[in-house]
């Protein structure tokens, strides 16, 4: 069926990114589509499993900081707009051991250089030492070396209604969607030219498109990008488990409970981050490591979390740092990180095509900055001035 619309533009992929790019342009009267191949918010890519960690200071890099400073008041604004709630803030620790040099994302000595960040753009916080952390927060069993940084406006942000919020926006702005219908191929695209979209039920066309497939991105891109952009992006599976607070329920809610990010080690693997229990319903632990032994894809990911990776998560991990956990989980899930190797996002043009733009908020920290992102996206889709250089993300940077 062939769309006799033609689009200002058409975001293909609606999760965290796509999601907030569509709204961002709808709100700022364009003419846009989106179209997923399921329909979000869903399980099956990056953007599921009840909450991502958001702090306003970044080890990563400074150039996160406004996008996430935005997104904190996007999200403020969704919720104020769709009754949906978004972000929770709780406060967050961010701890290592003192006379390590703890990596953290691709990123040495994370603690310090969150610190460093801090400091820079004026965001409240605190340096704390063991004793300091367990008079806080008694949950934590430390080694008694340990540096923590604790920010007070850091939190968690659920995405599932993070990005229901914005496609609820985005349809009421005017924006159409279309959910259910993959994008098979698209077309044309070059300097000044429109853009093709071909789904499995339909063709449209416009004047841009922002491709946001997030780990479908790698098989997604055209043979011109592939060849220009090759090893650029890999796909790894990680796992969220969910332990039973059991008699402790109270001291692991928000409020008593920050997000953390624990580098217990030297080694990048010896590492676990966590969250207060989001569902009043099921009180639990949240925790995740993270892994990049093995990649896989959207059609290979192993979906089922077997017994055995329960158990050595709990071993390895959580036993012995949390006392008051005894093992029992309550739900485990996999989900995908998309990697890049120096583990910063990507938004660039198409080599061949410009008038499409890739935007991937990857390598496993892209959740906190994505309201922000598309914002900055929609900005630039537009001509319109930004706050935020895209630049910073430009392909030709590795
Ligand atoms: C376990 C885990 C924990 C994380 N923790 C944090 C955290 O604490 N803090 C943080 O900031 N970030 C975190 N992240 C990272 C963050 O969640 C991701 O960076 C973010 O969700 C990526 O969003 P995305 O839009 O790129 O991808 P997705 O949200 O996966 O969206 C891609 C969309 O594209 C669609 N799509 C793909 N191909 C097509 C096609 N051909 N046609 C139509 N639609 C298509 C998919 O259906 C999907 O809806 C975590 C990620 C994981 C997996």
């Amino acid at each position: 069926m062939k769309d006799s619309t033609h689009y200002d533009a058409i975001v293909v992929g609606l999760g965290a990114v796509g999601a907030a790019t569509l709204c961002q342009l709808a709100r700022r009267g364009a003419r846009v589509l989106g179209i997923d191949r399921f329909a979000p918010p869903h399980d099956h890519g990056s953007s599921h499993g009840e909450s991502r960690i958001t702090r306003l200071a970044i080890g990563e890099g400074e150039a996160y900081v406004p996008l996430v400073r935005r997104s904190h008041a996007i999200w403020r604004e969704l919720e104020a707009a769709t009754g949906r709630s978004i972000l929770t803030q709780t406060g967050g620790l961010v701890l290592a051991p003192r006379d390590g040099a703890a990596d953290h994302h691709g990123k040495p000595d994370f603690v310090r250089r969150t610190i460093a960040s801090a400091q820079r753009f004026g965001i409240a916080h605190e340096v704390l030492d063991a004793d300091g952390i367990r008079a806080r927060f008694p949950q934590f069993h430390l080694q008694g070396n340990e540096i923590g940084y604790y920010e007070p406006e850091a939190g968690f942000v659920r995405p599932e209604q993070a990005i229901a919020a914005q496609l609820d926006v985005a349809r009421a702005s005017g924006a159409r969607v279309h959910v259910d219908d993959p994008v098979l191929a698209l077309d044309g695209g070059a300097e000044g030219e429109s853009v093709t979209v071909r789904t499995a039920s339909a063709t449209h066309t416009a004047r841009q498109v922002v491709v946001a497939a997030g780990p479908w991105l790698p098989e997604f891109l055209p043979q011109a990008a592939r060849d220009a952009w090759h090893g650029e992006f890999e796909v790894y599976r990680q796992v969220m488990y969910w332990f039973d607070a059991g008699n402790a329920a109270g001291d692991f809610v928000a409020g008593r409970m920050p997000i953390f990010i624990w580098m217990y080690g030297d080694a990048e693997e010896d590492y676990m981050y966590g969250f207060p229990s989001a569902d009043p319903g099921r009180p639990a632990l949240k925790v995740a490591s993270e892994q990049y032994a093995r990649t896989t894809s959207p059609a290979a990911l192993a979906r089922e979390v077997d017994a055995a990776e329960v158990e050595a998560m709990y071993r390895r991990r959580v036993a012995g740092r949390f006392p008051a956990i005894d093992g029992r989980v309550v739900d485990a899930r996999a989900c995908m990180y998309t990697v890049t190797r120096d583990r910063h996002f990507v938004v660039d043009r198409l080599p061949d095509a410009p008038q499409v733009l890739v935007a991937s908020a990857c390598s496993g920290h892209g959740f906190k900055h994505s309201a922000g992102l598309g914002e900055a996206i929609a900005q630039r889709v537009l001509g319109q001035a930004s706050d935020f250089d895209l630049r910073a993300f430009a392909h030709r940077r590795t």
